[in-house]
């Protein structure tokens, strides 16, 4: 935890935060921090500054804090992930939100277990649970913005298009005959496949729709590691 991100809730008033639980245990067990001590605080969607611990016991801490900073640029970026299963979701949810992607839409394809969309972890509030995990990482406090998409073919001929406006189109495929560009100064549409891969149907509808099939070389790669490597790749 980089950054002690705040919500509204946390502050019974402007400037004042009261803390319990997980994010309590961090500063007590991981940081070790003391009272007089200050922490690199921010707001869920604003500014991040410093905050001074005030008091602190085992059941909560109270912090005065001033906000003056913005947090980091976002990436433009948006990724069409297909639905992970939810172990790996999770992971992904924060790594997601720890690199700075813009908006993260989790579509349907034919590989993805229907289970997997009834999942609780799914659910908006366990969704924002792991974003603000990725966004303390990171010292960011603004959350990607997330789409679900559960119905490939309407995603596709509907929304897509909108979505795919002045962005380069790329979907990472295995086997692509061009390899994943670098170092990108534009706005870019990404789309990556579950973990048995797109199957032709749905990467002929990407291409159809402007997408460029891109490789990352012989190896296959976990979705997981595929997002991070990806993303790095392209915004170095
Ligand atoms: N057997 C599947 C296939 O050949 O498509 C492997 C799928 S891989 C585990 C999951 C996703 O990660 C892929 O659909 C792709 O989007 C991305 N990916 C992983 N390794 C890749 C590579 N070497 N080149 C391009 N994309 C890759």
């Amino acid at each position: 935890m980089n950054l002690l991100l705040l919500s509204p809730e946390d502050c019974p008033e402007p400037g004042l935060a009261r803390l319990t639980g997980r994010r309590l245990k961090h500063v007590t067990e991981v940081h070790r921090s003391a009272v007089g001590e200050t922490l690199r605080t921010g707001l869920v969607g604003g500014l991040t500054g410093e905050g001074e611990i005030l008091s602190l016991s085992r059941e909560e801490m109270l912090l005065r804090f001033v906000l003056d900073t913005p947090p980091p640029p976002k990436l433009p970026l948006t990724v069409l992930l297909s639905l992970p299963r939810p172990k790996m979701l999770k992971r992904i949810l924060q790594t997601v939100a720890t690199m700075g992607v813009q908006r993260l839409v989790l579509m349907n394809s034919y590989r993805v277990e229907k289970s997997f969309w009834d999942s609780p972890w799914m659910e908006a509030a366990a969704i924002r649970e792991q974003l603000l995990l990725g966004l303390e990482q990171a010292r960011d406090t603004v959350l990607p913005d997330i789409v679900l998409e559960p119905l490939f073919k309407p995603f596709m001929e509907d929304r897509l298009p909108a979505l795919c406006r002045n962005t380069r189109c790329i979907v990472a495929h295995p086997g692509a005959a061009e390899v994943c560009p670098v170092a990108l100064n534009q706005a870019v549409t990404l789309a990556i496949g579950p973990e048995g891969g797109f199957i032709p149907y749905e990467v002929d509808k990407l291409v159809a729709a402007g997408f460029e099939p891109v490789h990352l070389g012989p190896r296959i790669l976990r979705v997981e590691t595929a997002v991070t490597v990806l993303t790095a790749r392209l915004f170095v």
